[in-house]
């Protein structure tokens, strides 16, 4: 290893901002601050090759040499800052601090005050006259330390804690005084001994270099691991962590200290103003921790103004530099401003997508950037939840609105139970705490929404919830939470474990009982920033919607057409099936034909709707796909009920026997007409017809049995041995279509043929297509323009694409069909049997019908396009079904050729968003 990278240990002013790789995200940003000028504590930062060698060394030891550049550092700090490090007369003090690539909240502890000991402790106080201040750092860092470094568990700290409080009468830690601080570091230390059987270290730089291998042992501890599976975080993106060592500044100096976090833009809602909390005279952790509730940062500026005008000049210089809305730490000592972190702000949707509107109209970033800083899932959270406004309810309490969006479901008390409850039972599940810490975030996974009692919307709980876009709220202090008896007492009223509440954390209101939440609405800035990403995609975005109401919402989306309406969604209708069932179960063929004729006026109606509602789009309708027998009850179901009726029959029997011989006892009016009564109850000729008819159903059941429906009597195979089903549909079509131009309504109908393995089943269909079409032109005096294509789903459909292509106008993927036919897995199978073990042993890395296999599907589809479009230069290629909705998905289908893709409605403005990102990353 050359000399150059055998360099483990930067100082803030040296080392390179924009390599997180090395310097972990946190000590990167330190870097860069200080080099900018902004008024950043000294220190220096550890590399994460450095983690990486101390990981993979056999007796866990740090790498040569590495303490000897710490030293050279520490001593460079000495002189900076003009402390001593272990100095009693002026010691200096640094905050041990993990960090790595990506930013990981709360995943790894930070260690203050170190460098503190018996004789330094001394020396503080004199050189600050102030013992409280002294020994409230102290008991700190040795909780602390002991906590994170040592591994001594934090009840045992909390349990003294209390007791001295208690002793004392007092409720906020900040009126614990010097003396009682002093009982409660006493009482900590011995809390270190007793928990690891040696005395809590007194060398500084024994402090130091313990603190440092237990930063870089964390990174391979359980919370972290768990949370890098969690979010498929890659050693590429992360690999390690860095240590980042600073300068301690204090904000528990008395009151005209404090400590804060800010957003340099609101992140719930996106708006353009300083967004934060602040506490006076505590440090850092303080703020995050949820042991007392924050102050909103608006009120600084009475309580400190000249503070909150250096404030709003660090939020401008942090943006102007950063290009970026930005999370940070500050503290305030004794009216001295200082940044302790700065990363970009993790927002909700909504706040993205307004910042990226507004910075661009500021002229801070690109439409470009303002795009593509926006992860194209996120959208799908505009489409949150909110309460229905209609419904009238009292809340029980009211916290701070961390987290937007509504969520009901039983309460849980812990985070274990929520992921029992929420994860294995699938219940739906709020997970209610006093506060929530790094450790119960498998709870989080689990819950559709959090309840804390404390804590401010910087907590733990808020900055969690947001991030994964589940809603939230914090501090609500009405709410007494038992976690023991997993109740929780508001006012007069309580609910216990199991009980359903409703939570908004949009509101900060919670409510006892379920209330129903509705669909929230775009935002004018999503229509915009949506506008700018229709302006660079190359792929059209289109919808699958069967009925009116969804085609009306995927356009309100943006859909610009529907790319997949399936018709037997139509044929299942409660009032139709009977007329379905009939048509399926008809003996004749001119049985089956009276009941088509009846189903076509429905057909037509529901097309023409489809084809109002999306004008002037072209509206691409499949013709039926599915086995016939899926529109039949189920074979087990007759079977019983035939036995029933036969039981019923006998029964009925023995009734008319019954009444026939009372007849002969009974001779008055009154019996008699009782008797006539008895009969009719159930009239066996009624009950002959039944069997009669459900064992016709039964025979056809029977008959239409196949051991693999799904590659079986279905798709386009149906359309030829049953013309006149498909013929109905055709016509339907050509009609609405027929009826929409003669109202003045432009439509583009495109008829989709399902299943198609080769060209002579599409020009069979052709055939009726035509057929029809002079038949319709003939009744209403005009053509129908309209397309005729096919889905392509079966393996030799792409083989043949090329002469699919002469009879084909337009192609459709359809993936699922395609994977299935691909890898020869049948979906519900696979996702139930064997999915789950391929993807963890990582002989496959995605859920192939999640994630759209490029190397095999892909391939097949890239062959049909070429092909197709090589017979058929104009020719439309799209993609429908779930894949269509799925960002690198989009982004494989873009680079393909494909002209369109085609998703559920909700999925819409990912996919517009999805389009623009990969046609700019093919610009990039
Ligand atoms: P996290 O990643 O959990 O936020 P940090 O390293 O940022 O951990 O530190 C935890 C808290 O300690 C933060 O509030 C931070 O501002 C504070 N802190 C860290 N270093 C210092 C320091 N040198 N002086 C004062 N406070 C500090
Ligand atoms: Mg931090
Ligand atoms: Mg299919």
């Amino acid at each position: 290893m050359d000399a150059v990278s055998n360099k483990h240990v930067f100082a803030f002013e040296e080392g390179d901002g924009k390599n997180k790789h090395l310097l972990g995200g946190k000590g990167a940003n330190l870097c860069e601050m200080t080099q900018i000028g902004l008024n950043v504590p000294p220190g220096f930062v550890i590399s994460t090759a450095a983690c990486l060698d101390y990981l993979a060394s056999a007796d866990k030891a740090l790498p040569d040499g590495l303490m000897t550049e710490v030293r050279e550092q520490m001593k460079a700090l000495e002189q900076k800052t003009g402390k001593g490090f272990g100095n009693p007369d002026n010691p200096l003090l640094v905050s041990v601090r993990s960090g790595s690539a990506m930013s990981m909240p709360g995943m790894m502890d930070t260690i203050l005050n170190l460098g503190l000991n018996s004789e330094t402790l001394q020396g503080q106080i004199s050189a600050t006259g102030d013992a409280r201040f002294g020994y409230d750092a102290y008991r700190r860092f040795i909780q602390l330390f002991g906590k994170v470094a040592l591994g001594v568990s934090d009840e045992a700290f909390d349990k003294e804690f209390e007791i001295v409080k208690k002793a004392a009468h007092v409720e906020q830690d900040v009126d614990l005084s010097a003396t009682e601080l002093k009982d409660i570091s006493e009482r900590f230390l011995r809390v270190v001994q007793e928990g690891t059987g040696r005395p809590f270290p007194e060398d500084p730089y024994v402090q130091l270099e313990i603190a440092v291998k237990a930063v870089f042992g964390s990174w391979g501890g359980k919370r972290a691991v768990d949370y890098r599976k969690q979010f498929r975080i890659t050693p590429d993106m992360a690999n390690g962590t860095a240590v980042n060592v600073c300068t301690m500044v204090f904000g528990n100096r008395g009151d005209d200290s404090g400590t804060g976090v800010a957003f340099t833009r609101n992140p719930g809602t996106g708006e353009n103003k300083l967004y934060g909390e602040y506490l006076i005279n505590a440090q850092g952790e303080d703020v995050v921790a949820g042991i007392r509730t924050p102050k909103p940062i608006d009120r600084l500026a009475a309580e400190m103004p000249e503070m909150a005008a250096q404030l709003a000049v660090l939020r401008d210089n942090l943006e102007s530099h950063y290009h970026e809305v930005q999370d940070f730490e500050f503290t305030i000592e004794q009216g001295q401003l200082y940044c302790l972190q700065t990363r970009n702000g993790k927002m909700n949707a909504v706040a993205m997508v307004r910042t990226s509107v507004e910075m661009e109209r500021e002229g801070l970033i690109s439409k470009e950037r303002a795009l593509l800083r926006i992860e194209p899932d996120l959208l799908e959270q505009m489409l949150f939840p909110r309460l229905d406004p209609s419904v009238k309810a009292e809340s029980v309490a009211q916290g701070l609105p961390a987290s937007p969006g509504a969520a009901a479901g039983i309460a849980v008390f812990d985070a274990d139970r929520a992921e029992q409850f929420g994860g294995e039972l699938g219940q739906k599940v709020i997970l209610v705490r006093e506060e929530t810490k790094p450790e119960d975030i498998h709870g989080f996974f689990s819950s559709r929404g959090i309840l804390t009692s404390r804590g401010g919307k910087t907590s733990h709980a808020a900055v969690v919830a947001r991030g994964m876009g589940k809603p939230c709220v914090a501090g609500a202090e009405g709410i007494s939470v038992d976690v023991n008896r997993r109740v929780a007492v508001v006012g007069d009223t309580s609910f216990k474990e199991g009980d359903v509440i409703t939570l908004d954390g949009t509101t900060g209101k919670v409510y006892l009982g379920e209330i129903p939440t509705v669909e929230p609405d775009f935002t004018p800035e999503l229509g915009i920033l949506l506008s700018w990403a229709d302006e660079e995609a190359g792929l059209k975005v289109m919808a699958n919607a069967d009925l009116p109401d969804d085609a009306l919402r995927a356009r309100k989306y943006g859909a610009v057409g529907i790319g997949l309406a399936r018709t037997e969604r139509m044929f299942n209708d409660v009032e139709r099936l009977p007329i379905v069932i009939e048509m399926i179960v008809a003996e004749t063929l001119d049985q089956r034909q009276e009941a088509l004729d009846r189903l076509l006026p429905l057909q037509r109606s529901d097309f023409q709707h489809l084809f109002e509602v999306m004008s002037p789009y072209p509206v691409t309708i499949r013709l039926l796909d599915p086995p016939i027998h899926e529109f039949l009850p189920d074979e087990n179901v007759l079977e019983r009920e035939l036995e029933e009726l036969h039981a019923l029959a006998q029964t009925s029997r023995g009734m008319n026997a019954l009444a026939g011989a009372m007849g002969l006892l009974h001779t008055s009016k009154e019996k008699r007409k009782d008797l006539d009564s008895m009969r009719r109850l159930v009239d066996p000729a009624l009950v002959e017809e039944a069997i009669t008819k459900k064992e016709a159903m039964l025979k056809k059941v029977r008959a239409l049995y196949e051991t693999n429906p799904m590659l079986g009597h279905r798709g386009v195979r149906l359309g030829i041995t049953f013309p006149e089903i498909y013929r109905m549909q055709i016509r339907a079509i050509l009609e609405a279509a027929a009826e929409c131009g003669r109202m003045g309504i432009e439509v583009h109908p495109k008829i989709k043929v399902p299943q198609v393995c080769t060209v002579q089943e599409l020009k069979k269909v052709k055939d009726y297509v035509d057929e029809i079409h002079e038949e319709v032109k003939q009744q209403y005096g005009h053509p129908v323009n309209f397309q005729f294509g096919t889905m392509i789903e079966v393996v030799r459909a792409c083989m043949r694409a090329e002469s699919l292509a002469e009879e084909a106008e337009f192609f459709s993927f359809g993936t699922n069909d395609l994977t299935q036919a691909t890898f020869s897995f049948s979906r519900e199978d696979a996702e139930n049997k064997f999915l789950p073990l391929y993807n963890r042993s990582e002989i496959l890395q995605d859920n192939p019908f999640e994630v759209l296999d490029e190397k095999g599907v892909g391939k097949l589809m890239k062959l049909a396009v070429e092909w197709g479009k090589a017979v058929r230069p104009n020719m439309q290629v799209g993609i429908c079904g779930e894949h269509g909705g799925h960002p690198a998905s989009i982004a494989f289908c873009h680079n393909a050729g494909l002209d369109y893709v085609s998703c559920s409605g909700p999925r819409v403005p990912v996919a517009r968003l999805a389009a623009a990102h990969a046609a700019l990353a093919g610009k990039g």
